[in-house]
């Protein structure tokens, strides 16, 4: 790797886990019921999500190794829509995706090209219990492809083009703090 990666603070109230807490390299276990704790640990994990301005969070990533992750689906951007799936599996990836670069919650900060799939076929459990199949593209598919990953122990870091990984300049944390603003 080109980059030395080092500890990411924690600090005392934040909920995600951090590079590199073991917990992150863990095989996620799958869930079998879908019990109130379950949705419980949904709300926390889409508060924590929504505080961190991220687009997607794995249940590792707050401390739980289950097989359940959320993600936004920006299909509709005026209308981005926040959703929950349980023992997911990409069933198919076509394409590819290498824009925009990459980060995630647990390594905050940090960024780097990830080649993706452009589409995917999904199959998973909502959190009503019915099994779903869908297809996603673009920004959303590689939101998928990023939250399925941690539940298998992969990072980003993983699979990014080491050329391409740096740290957000401050300029471009400015930009995202502005478009949070205005309510993106
Ligand atoms: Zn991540």
């Amino acid at each position: 790797m080109a980059m030395e990666i080092p500890p990411f603070p924690r600090a005392e109230g934040d909920p995600i886990v951090k590079y590199p807490d073991p917990i992150l390299r863990q095989v996620a276990e799958p869930v079998k019921r879908i019990t109130p704790e379950i949705r419980q640990l949904v709300s926390l994990m889409r508060k924590a999500m929504l505080d961190a301005n991220g687009i997607g969070l794995a249940a590792p990533q707050v401390g739980v190794s289950i097989r359940l992750l959320i993600y936004t689906d920006m299909s509709d951007e005026n209308n981005p829509q926040v959703h929950a799936l349980i023992n997911p599996v990409i069933l198919k990836m076509t394409g590819e995706q290498i824009e925009p670069p990459e980060g995630c919650l647990s390594l905050p900060g940090l960024i780097g090209n990830v080649r993706r799939a452009q589409t995917i076929w999904v199959k998973a459990v909502n959190l009503q219990g019915k099994t779903i199949k869908f297809k996603a593209e673009g920004l959303t598919a590689r939101v998928i492809q990023h939250e399925v990953d941690h539940l298998d122990g992969i990072l980003f870091i993983d699979r990014a083009d080491p050329a391409t990984l740096r740290w957000v300049t401050e300029e471009e944390k400015e930009k995202e703090r502005e478009a949070v603003a205005v309510g993106k």
